[in-house]
């Protein structure tokens, strides 16, 4: 239950010092938008672009999916839109881009961008679409890549959408290799948004859709911080924006912690977005690395976050 005094007065993220934390929306379909503006989103950190190929034979054509990216860009004109290119496979198989083999773990098989990169013409189709939508609007289009496992993925990506003219490639971090040599990833790309649902099911090897596995599956999980932290600290080191667009930053408390890990914007559910922008109003920066210090120094998920909420005394 939240101590939270603040009242939620809107506005942009930013700390009770002034630091300034982009508060943007995941989104998964058209509806989502108008939840997104309403809770006073600066834009949007996770589009999921899923929902138009879903249930079809044949993807979209670009024609058609240049119609519904605008229509998510013209929902925040100046601002920052991310767009996240088709993440079919595992639990969401498309019948037009099967696998190429069996697959008895289909969460380690071919999806994301090891799918796209099968189909090369279906993700640039997608780029050519995207590219289309950004052309004369003034929202900033960012778009990346999902499944990216190594920098030489991540590199193939950001040349197939520099190659269309857009500007801001990125990669999705969410495989733990990915975040242990983000050192050399973040060059390649324009900015990396860790998704911290798919980096704790890899990273403990946990079916993120089991419920029996719930301790493994905590966004708590000092190692997962860790994750995040190494990553967060190799974009800051090349000058690279690091978001998280995982569920753990929709928790008030774990949000304070992920900026003070390092995180340069947070998007969530468009529902979550004024309790976390109440609490983090109520905390300096130097607080939030202090909390997330202290939650790294832990052995448990529960303890990471008795740590955190010590050094946020604000937030129950
Ligand atoms: C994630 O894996 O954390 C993420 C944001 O992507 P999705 O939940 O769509 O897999
Ligand atoms: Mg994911």
């Amino acid at each position: 239950a939240g101590q939270v005094a603040a009242r939620d007065t809107g506005g942009p993220g930013r700390t009770s010092d002034g630091h300034a934390v982009p508060l943007l929306a995941n989104v998964g379909g058209q509806s989502d938008l108008d939840a997104a503006v309403a809770h006073g989103a600066e834009g949007i950190g996770l589009y999921r672009t899923e929902f138009l190929f879903l249930g079809r034979s044949e993807a979209p054509s670009a024609d058609e999916q240049r119609q519904v990216y605008r229509a998510a860009l013209e929902a925040f004109p100046g601002r920052t839109v991310v767009v996240r290119v088709l993440d079919a496979g595992a639990d969401k198989p498309l019948s037009f881009l099967p696998p190429s083999g069996g697959e008895p773990n289909p969460a380690l098989g071919e999806r994301g961008l090891r799918l796209l990169r099968r189909f090369p013409d279906v993700l640039d189709t997608q780029v050519e679409a995207l590219a289309g939508a950004a052309d004369g609007s003034s929202a900033h289009l960012m778009i990346m890549a999902p499944m990216v496992a190594t920098a030489e993925e991540a590199s193939w990506f950001a040349g197939v959408c520099h190659v269309r003219g857009l500007a801001s490639a990125g990669a999705m971090i969410e495989i733990p290799a990915a975040a242990l040599r983000a050192e050399s990833l973040v060059t390649v790309v324009d900015f990396v948004s860790i998704g911290t649902n798919d980096l704790a099911q890899y990273t403990f090897a946990a079916d993120r859709e089991l419920g029996t596995l719930g301790t493994l599956q905590d966004p708590w999980q000092p190692a997962l911080l860790d994750l995040v932290h190494r990553t967060a600290t190799a974009a800051s080191d090349n000058g690279k924006p690091c978001g998280v667009c995982g569920e753990a930053a929709a928790d008030p408390l774990l949000a304070c912690v992920l900026v003070g890990l390092g995180a340069t914007s947070l998007s969530m559910s468009p529902r979550a977005l004024p309790a976390v922008r109440v609490a983090l109003a109520g905390q300096t920066l130097g607080q939030c690395q202090l909390a997330a210090q202290a939650a790294r120094g832990m052995e448990t998920p529960a303890h990471a976050r008795a740590a955190a909420r010590s050094e946020l005394p604000e937030l129950a």
